[in-house]
């Protein structure tokens, strides 16, 4: 199962105003700088594992895995 499916986790964007924390991007384990919208998924049930993804990596995660 894909932790990361549209129908395992919920997402929500995070407005560049709300993103006041640096956060590593799973899918391409870069910076996701302040300042910058982005997603937050969060898989259901599990809030703790949630991870921050730039747009465009959470968009095109079907086509390049996460590293880890
Ligand atoms: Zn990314």
């Amino acid at each position: 199962m894909d932790l990361w499916d549209d129908d395992t986790c919920d997402t929500r964007f995070l407005q560049p105003y709300q993103a006041t924390k640096t956060y590593l991007c799973p899918g391409c384990n870069r910076d996701i700088m302040p300042g910058t919208g982005h997603i937050v998924a969060v898989p259901h049930g599990a809030e703790d594992l949630r991870r921050h993804w730039h747009r465009g990596c959470w968009d095109a995660r079907k086509r390049r895995r996460p590293l880890s």
